[in-house]
């Protein structure tokens, strides 16, 4: 977009306070626009818009099953004939109690027995048992949608509800990803910075990582013009490369530097080990594979991101950073959010954040959150994938299980709550169709005709509606009243 203003996403995100927008922003089809005159560009077709994307999710998680709801699919299923064969064993019994002479029948022992056949018939109730898990579901996908979180299916809900380890990217998920271009140095005379500055704006023309965009907002800044690469190709986890203007350029992380290349940036290992203590992202730029600069990158930690450590933490679950960036800027960012140092990874690539979700799955259910690329493959690996934030990329969407469209990280705490509440809004749902068929239907049956005379007369169990199916439905409608905590 083009121009500044301010625009009410609460629809799509449920952030009520008015974001600030400004030239090259996303703007998203349906927000509101509170302030000022823009231009915008269209990126998206209708049918691929965010908000098409919200309504697809919402209905797919409400049309798929959770295990539990195959339970009870099943439980239903079995319901009718089990009720059938009840009351038919009702009516034999009453019959032959009542011919023999041993309870004394009122009129006449057919219509007395039948009485009893129908009213179990009437009263049991299928309905409750079928209705528990999807009214639940439908109001909490509802209710999450309101906050910007959308759940892929009522399975992803269960195993949110029972998830034991908590693992977090760092850049654009921790981290604000707005990262800031703190130094761009110039190694050798060939180059300067001013030239070092275009061959990485120009390279990473094709990449939307939270490091291309850092580069490309300097370089706006700087007055540093840009031309079209050839060539160009993303690495996920290690960088960009291609060729700008004849000239093989790459830019990312030192796994990518050549033995000769890592042996020139020997006289700067302290400078870097001291940025890189200090939580700061390093990236080489090598031209004709030859290293040229170095850029540093400052990012800071989302406001969000201690609390929700921390809650975690109190909670008992077990809290890891798997990050592609160098393990010591990693284990800088994760110390200042107190996570022990053994449960930090850096330097991983895409495959081996897989690798590592896939192993801590052998102790239980598994949350990854990220918002990149590179994070796609752990995503769609771990129990339950979440894709963070307004910009995450369309791989890590389509791989994750939860999308959150704000980028706060109380949002996940906010989903792992309310899959909690759903789950148990089910438990309180099924418990009910339960107890009420327990209790009503011997009751139908006569199990207190012989001590109190008691019995359902087939015009009132047909009341027994009410007292069965409508209290799920209204559990389940009272999910909407959901507050979160305070994290
Ligand atoms: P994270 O796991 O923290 O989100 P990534 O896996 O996306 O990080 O990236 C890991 C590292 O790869 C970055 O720290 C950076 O060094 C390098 N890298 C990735 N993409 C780019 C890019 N577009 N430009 C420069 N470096 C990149
Ligand atoms: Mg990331």
């Amino acid at each position: 977009m083009g121009g500044t203003t301010e625009v009410d996403e609460s629809m799509l995100t449920g952030e009520s306070r008015p974001q600030f927008k400004q030239k090259n922003d996303h703007v998203f089809g349906g927000t509101i626009n509170r302030h000022a005159s823009i231009f915008v560009k269209c990126t998206k077709v209708p049918g691929e818009t965010t908000s098409d994307m919200i309504y697809q999710l919402v209905e797919q998680t409400q049309m798929t099953k959770a295990n539990i709801e195959n339970v009870t699919d099943r439980v239903a299923k079995i319901f009718v004939p089990v009720i059938v064969a009840t009351a038919v064993a009702v009516f034999l019994i009453w019959i032959v109690l009542s011919s023999t002479g041993i309870v004394v029948a009122d009129p006449s022992a057919f219509p007395f027995s039948l009485n009893f056949a129908l009213a179990v018939l009437i009263v049991s109730c299928p309905c409750a048992v079928g209705l528990a898990v999807p009214t639940a579901t439908m109001v909490g996908t509802g209710v999450a949608a309101k906050r910007g979180i959308l759940f892929k299916g009522s399975q992803i809900i269960e195993s949110l509800s029972k998830a034991r380890t908590f693992c977090f990217d760092k850049t654009g998920t921790l981290t604000t990803g707005e990262l800031t271009v703190a130094q761009i140095i110039a190694l050798g005379s060939e180059v300067t910075r001013e030239d070092l500055l275009f061959f990485a704006v120009s390279i990473e023309r094709g990449s939307n990582h939270p490091i291309a965009r850092a580069v490309l907002s300097y370089a706006e800044s700087q007055s540093i013009s840009s031309v079209e690469p050839k060539k160009a190709q993303v690495k996920p986890g290690l960088g960009v490369v291609g060729v700008v203007n004849g000239r093989t350029v790459q830019l990312g992380n030192s796994e990518c530097l050549s033995n000769t290349s890592q042996a020139a940036l020997d006289v700067h290992r302290e400078q870097i080990d001291r940025w890189q203590q200090q939580g700061a992202t390093v990236i080489y730029l090598t031209l004709d594979e030859e290293l040229s600069g170095v850029l540093v990158l400052t990012d800071t930690l989302k406001p969000t991101a201690e609390a929700t450590i921390k809650y975690l933490t109190r909670c008992g679950h077990e809290v890891w950073v798997i990050s592609g960036d160098h393990p010591t800027t990693v284990r800088a960012i994760a110390s200042q959010l107190n996570i022990p140092a053994d449960r930090v990874l850096g330097g991983v690539l895409p495959r081996d954040k897989q690798n590592k979700i896939k192993e801590l799955r052998t102790h239980g259910e598994v949350v990854m959150v990220g918002d990149g690329m590179n994070d796609g493959p752990a995503l769609a690996a771990a129990s339950v994938g979440v894709a963070l934030g307004s910009t995450s990329s369309h791989l890590a969407q389509y791989a994750a299980g939860v999308v959150v469209l704000n980028d706060s990280l109380t949002s996940v705490l906010v989903a792992v709550d309310l899959a909690k509440r759903i789950t148990g809004r089910i438990k309180l749902n099924l418990i009910w169709a339960f107890v009420y068929n327990a209790l009503f239907i011997p009751l139908a049956a006569g199990a207190l005709w012989v001590p109190f005379a008691f019995t359902i007369p087939p015009p009132f169990a047909g009341l027994s509606e009410l007292v069965s199916s409508v209290p799920v439905v209204i559990f389940s409608l009272l999910l909407r009243t959901y507050k979160p905590p305070s994290f």
